[in-house]
């Protein structure tokens, strides 16, 4: 059974939204604000297919129905019977040739309650008529219409339960107005309110897997996408989304800017304060550089170890110098020692700054790491504690201060 049990392997996990909404619990089976728009979004993504088969399930069985009362029934009452079924065929018709045409909309759910609403109103005011000539008329097809609520029309429980009240409040309502037997009533009544209890029980716990499914999924991406010491992307994300921001760079003839980082004499800081030292210095970092990193398209990434990249949208080489300095002297400002360092008593790094503009179509992420690795490695031999910044390619070297 669901429930609000601890989630303890969660403890380890770096946080964000998904982590704490899993720890926290759902199980009024509603998320905090933001998570809570996602996950609407995601049900009626997945739940489309579902929509679509049970719509065309509805409309033959709803037709074959019709057919049999044709058929079968044979008094006045028949009329007003199809007169029921053919303004609900229609409606079923309408709303479901919109729910195929409109599949991202936010008209998908209202159009899929109308469809239920429509089966389950018909279907009472259909049983009630035909309960006036025959009490043996069956009135399953009200049970079929709740249950189809609950598990098919892809509804949350609370749109299927609602539908469910409607449904049952408007067969009383019509059972009372053509003059049904009270005990009679009473005893199908009963049977639909458990039926309508167990569709509920049973949508509860689906409701519950999809969210704690959408949760775990969307979890499970960003700790593949995250370095799990800094928070900052890892090189596989870093991978994926770059072609994506060159693409828009290329686009809109927007220049690209990859400042590779790499801390000086790190191995030396590790072996006087100690590794866990080192990760504290390494968060450090990675705070200032996701600080450098607010635009949408720029990135701040650990390509592992000691070194990091920045991918700045839209910085030409001097934007991208500047940023570089900044970053640099961010660094040194935070003035923590190291006395193990030949090139400053304080931690420092050297960058490594390669630019790309919209006329090198065909340079790749691997060149453009190439060329920023280049560069470092120039800085690194030009004393640390520098900037080595090249303009499309041709790489120039800029002293800094130490
Ligand atoms: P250089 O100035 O030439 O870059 O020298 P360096 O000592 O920084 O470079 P080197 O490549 O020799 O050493 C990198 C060190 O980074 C070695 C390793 O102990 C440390 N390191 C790599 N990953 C981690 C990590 O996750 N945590 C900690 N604390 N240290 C790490
Ligand atoms: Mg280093
Ligand atoms: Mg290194």
């Amino acid at each position: 059974m669901v429930g609000n049990r601890p989630q303890t392997w969660l403890d380890d996990v770096r946080a964000n939204p998904y982590a704490e909404q899993l720890a926290q619990g759902f199980t009024r089976l509603r998320f905090a604000a933001p998570l809570e728009e996602q996950y609407r979004a995601y049900q009626l993504e997945h739940s489309f297919d579902l929509k679509r088969i049970s719509l065309l399930a509805a409309i033959l069985i709803w037709m074959a129905q019709t057919l049999l009362d044709l058929r079968l029934v044979d008094s006045p009452e028949r009329d007003a019977m199809l007169v029921v079924r053919v303004a609900v065929s229609a409606l079923l018709l309408v709303c479901g040739g919109l729910i195929l045409c409109s599949r991202r909309t936010n008209l998908l759910v209202p159009l899929t309650l109308a469809c239920i609403l429509a089966l389950g109103i018909g279907s009472a005011a259909v049983v009630a008529l035909a309960h006036r000539i025959d009490p043996a008329y069956p009135e399953e097809g009200l049970l079929l219409v709740c249950m189809a609520g609950f598990f098919l029309a892809g509804l949350r429980l609370s749109e299927a339960l609602a539908c469910s009240v409607v449904v049952l409040v408007t067969y009383i309502g019509f059972e009372l107005l053509f003059g049904a037997a009270v005990v009679r009533l009473l005893y199908v009544l009963l049977y639909l309110l458990f039926g309508i209890l167990i569709g509920a029980v049973g949508c509860y716990q689906l409701e519950y897997k999809s969210r704690e499914h959408f949760l775990s999924r969307r979890l499970l991406k960003v700790m593949a996408d995250c370095d799990s010491l800094t928070g900052l992307h890892n090189r596989r994300s870093f991978r994926r989304q770059f072609d994506r921001v060159w693409r828009q760079g290329l686009r809109e003839g927007q220049p690209l800017a990859m400042l590779l980082c790499d801390v000086d004499h790190f191995k030396a800081y590790n072996d006087c304060y100690g590794h866990q030292a080192g990760d504290d210095v390494l968060q450090r970092i990675g705070r200032l550089l996701e600080e450098r990193a607010r635009r949408p398209l720029d990135m701040a990434v650990r390509m592992g170890g000691e070194e990091f990249a920045l991918l700045l949208y839209g910085s030409d080489a001097d934007d991208a110098r500047e940023a570089a300095e900044q970053v640099r002297g961010s660094l040194e400002r935070l003035g923590i020692e190291h006395a193990q360092s030949s090139t400053a008593p304080v931690v420092t790094m050297s960058i490594g700054v390669a630019c790309l503009n919209s006329n090198d179509t065909n340079v790749s992420l691997k060149e453009l790491y190439a060329r920023a690795d280049q560069l470092l490695y120039e800085a690194k031999n030009s004393g640390r504690n520098r900037i080595a910044v090249s303009a499309c390619g041709q790489p120039m070297l800029t002293e800094t201060t130490i």
